[in-house]
């Protein structure tokens, strides 16, 4: 029998020729890759072996050989592949036919690198679709994974579904509307002998020719709520004695769930080779875990539900692997770096805590003292501080700046705004003696200079910016901390930037986006971690309700705080009326309650539309009463302040998750009155009960990671987790292979410090791409 491996090496072969004999005609190595499909081909044959073992052999050196002895290499092995049992590699012959005669075509069909564009049936317009989500390429396309699979083979009756579950059932097509004039969609009525359901599809005519009145469909998808039971863009199968398990992808308008399905199976029909990928041969083998090629396949076209999910582990184990060990050896080199001494850190924080009008949280106590002995070390600090919003972050960085300054030194702050940036500058003049400088981007050219002169004297001296002034940062001749506020992300590559300007500042990074412990020490693992756990005392805790859109109630109140001289916020989740007709729109919400529940009150609009000079003032004029209500979508959910605002109201509450709900309702409860947060939504709201339980956001996030899974906590980029793409296939059920990854890399890198040995080769490989490409961090051991 002839081997499989024999058929995925003789495409690399082709190309390898055609490349010239680069050596890098497959992503990882045209060698690595021939070596292991060899190695395959040798326990299929094993009648082969002699030749086998001195290809191998050869190819193990391959790229240190010459060109004409790598030509000589890999057309021996071409007719090998071909025949068999040859191997004249003195033979100069190299017009012997493959017997593959499909080969050169297969390959020209499917590659990892094909572009999106020549797979047929994606012609340029869908090409640009592909792309607009980030698939150029095959492998690209390979990579788009499903965010959750529809079990076909658990068919429901239609009676018994519930709002918002994802089902199957089966069913008689009863009736169909074609599109009507000027209208994008197409409707169909289904029902079995317990039910009816009504699904409608946009912008899918090709569903139409599947749609005849009397045939029978197995309709997958996610259960709406519609005046009856509804569904938008239900997936229909008319196999139905061939149920089985389907991928749901994230789709968009353009470019739909049967399209990204219909072009993946294509390609999965065809699935291309992958390289072997950069984990430890060893640890693939002790976790037991298939094959890159299979475990790809097996995503996108899965047998069962247990299938799916050892595919997965390999697939999310090959990326957190890399971004662990990444992380662990960037930790250990600023560990190596030498920092300046902060000699009295502990006794001026102290100092300046006791200087204080209030008396510092236990909490706030223990993360100086943790950030003050990081700053007496002489090695580079570099340290996530989490604390909710309001748990008074601000005066422990306040407490190490002034620490760094009373040493002689310099501080760059960092804030993600200009409008947060003045807060903290103001609330700096009125705390901080000495040089407190602001340095916005709408700081005039006279004055930046001033201002840049006076940190080149090197004098002590703090300054306080948006990101935009961080290029002048590193002028500063004694810089000696950085305080980066509410955006951890901007800490992995600011510190890459400095470490390159040979600079080693002590940093601190500040955030409020709640994350659990063991996700913070997983995802930040390059991070020392420091957590504010309670509020300062006194503070009124929010009152937060779950109503239903029927329901005045939240109206009602918001009025009242209006007419005491308050202010409310409501948030809605699009900005426009869009496909999905259930979402309640910011513009168009606005326009209703201007003419109902808000008759007569100053109301202004919010949205990511708008330009942001026309944002600035919205913001400016709410902030100072002109506009008592804001009708706004999520822009409002960073950095915001207003203190007099007291009602949070958000529509269509299901559409966000728990972490996004716990910042948008940490909007308000910022003054000294009682403040009021109200979830107005028709689904199921059972998740949402830990909102009215707890205005705790660790508490919340572990909710939230429980019930979502860490790809989707406060939204993917928010949670910092730095491999977008794999952010899909994390769930709950798959939680623990992060603290497994963070585990087994440090078991390597404990074995194998350097990454040095030959079985880690590949991995050193991959991290050091990995790194440079993520931070711009150049590694070389
Ligand atoms: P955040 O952690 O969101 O950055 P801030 O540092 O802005 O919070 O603090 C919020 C408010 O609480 C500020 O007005 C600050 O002065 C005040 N504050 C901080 N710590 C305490 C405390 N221990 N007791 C009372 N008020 C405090
Ligand atoms: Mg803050």
């Amino acid at each position: 029998m002839l081997s499989d491996a024999r058929q995925n090496l003789a495409g690399p072969v082709e190309l390898e020729i055609e490349k010239n004999f680069s050596g890098k005609s497959v992503i990882g190595g045209f060698a690595r890759f021939a070596i292991t499909q060899l190695e395959k081909i040798k326990s299929d044959e094993p009648e082969s072996l002699r030749h086998i073992t001195k290809f191998i052999k050869l190819l193990s050196h391959y790229d240190n050989f010459e060109i004409a002895k790598r030509e000589k290499i890999v057309q021996a092995l071409k007719r090998f592949l071909s025949f068999g049992t040859e191997n004249n590699l003195g033979n100069k012959n190299i017009s012997a036919k493959p017997t593959f005669s499909n080969v050169k075509e297969d390959r020209q069909k499917l590659l990892l690198d094909t572009a999106i564009q020549m797979v047929p049936g994606v012609g340029p317009t869908r090409a640009k679709s592909f792309e607009d989500i980030g698939v150029k390429t095959v492998f690209d396309l390979l990579r788009h994974f499903p965010t959750r699979y529809v079990d076909r083979t658990k068919l429901v009756k239609i009676s018994s579904i519930k709002t918002g579950q994802d089902v199957s059932f089966l069913a008689k097509v009863l009736d169909v509307r074609p599109p009507q004039k000027g209208k994008r969609y197409i409707q169909a009525l289904f029902g079995d002998e317990t039910g009816r359901v009504l699904a409608t599809w946009f912008n899918a005519y090709h569903i139409l020719k599947k749609l005849q009145v009397g045939k029978t469909f197995v309709v997958s998808g996610k259960a709406g709520d519609f005046g009856g039971p509804h569904m938008t863009n239900p997936d229909l199968d008319d196999s139905a004695g061939n149920v089985r398990i389907v991928p749901v992808y994230p789709a968009t308008a353009k470019l739909q769930q049967w399209l990204i399905s219909q072009t993946l199976k294509f390609v999965t029909d065809r699935m291309p080779q992958m390289d072997p990928g950069w984990m430890p041969e060893s640890l693939v083998g002790k976790l037991e875990l298939p094959s890159l090629t299979t475990s790809y396949f097996t995503i996108h076209r899965p047998k069962d539900v247990e299938a799916v999910e050892v595919a997965k582990k390999r697939v999310i184990f090959e990326s957190l692997l890399l971004l662990e060990t990444g992380l662990l050896i960037q930790r250990s080199l600023f560990k190596q770096q030498k920092a300046v001494k902060i000699s009295r850190a502990k006794k001026i924080s102290k100092e300046f805590f006791g200087s204080l009008p209030f008396t510092p949280t236990r909490s706030q106590e223990t993360v100086r003292q943790e950030i003050a002995k990081d700053l007496e070390s002489g090695i580079p600090m570099n340290r996530l501080l989490h604390g909710d919003v309001g748990s008074g972050k601000t005066v422990v960085g306040f407490a190490a700046a002034k620490a760094v300054m009373d040493a002689g030194f310099q501080v760059g702050w960092i804030a993600p705004t200009e409008v947060l940036a003045a807060q903290t500058y103001r609330n700096a003049l009125k705390t901080l003696p000495g040089t407190v400088l602001h340095l916005s981007g709408s700081t005039k050219k006279a004055d930046r200079k001033t201002i840049l002169e006076k940190i080149k004297t090197g004098e002590p001296a703090i300054v306080i910016g948006t990101h935009a002034v961080l290029e002048d940062w590193l002028e500063f001749p004694k810089l000696a901390l950085c305080v980066v506020d509410e955006q951890h992300r901007f800490g992995v590559m600011q510190r890459a930037r400095l470490a390159k300007k040979g600079k080693s500042p002590h940093i601190l990074v500040m955030s409020a986006t709640p994350i659990p412990r063991t996700l913070a020490m997983t995802l930040y693992g390059d991070l020392d971690v420091s957590a504010i756990t309670e509020m300062p005392a006194g503070r009124i805790p929010i009152i937060t309700k779950i109503f239903n859109s029927e329901s005045v109630q939240p109206y009602k109140k918001a009025l009242a705080e209006v007419q005491k001289g308050n202010r409310v916020y409501v948030v809605c989740p699009l900005v426009e009326e869009s496909e999905k007709l259930e979402a309640k729109s910011a513009t168009e919400h606005f326009e209703y309650l201007k003419q109902t529940h808000f008759k007569d009150i100053p109301c202004g609009l919010l949205h990511g539309r708008m330009k942001s000079a026309e944002k600035d003032e919205v913001m400016r004029t709410f902030a100072e009463g002109a506009i008592q209500v804001l009708i706004s979508t999520t822009v409002i959910e960073v950095g915001i302040d207003v203190s007099q605002a007291t009602v949070m109201i958000v529509e269509n509450a299901e559409r966000f998750g728990l972490a996004q709900l716990h910042q948008l309702r940490g909007r308000v409860g910022r003054g000294s009155q009682q403040s009021y947060c109200f979830l107005v939504t028709d689904r199921n709201a059972q998740a949402m009960q830990i909102l009215e339980r707890t205005n705790n956001g660790l508490e919340v996030a572990e909710e939230d990671l429980k019930l979502r899974g860490p790809g989707d906590i406060g939204g993917t980029q928010q949670s910092g987790i730095p491999n977008l793409e794999i952010a899909p296939l994390l769930t709950p059920t798959n939680l623990p292979l992060l603290s497994l990854a963070r585990k087994e890399a440090e078991a390597i890198l404990e074995a194998d410090p350097g990454l040095t040995s030959r079985e880690n080769a590949r991995l050193k490989e991959g991290v050091a791409k990995y790194m440079s490409e993520r931070t711009g961090f150049a590694w070389v051991s």
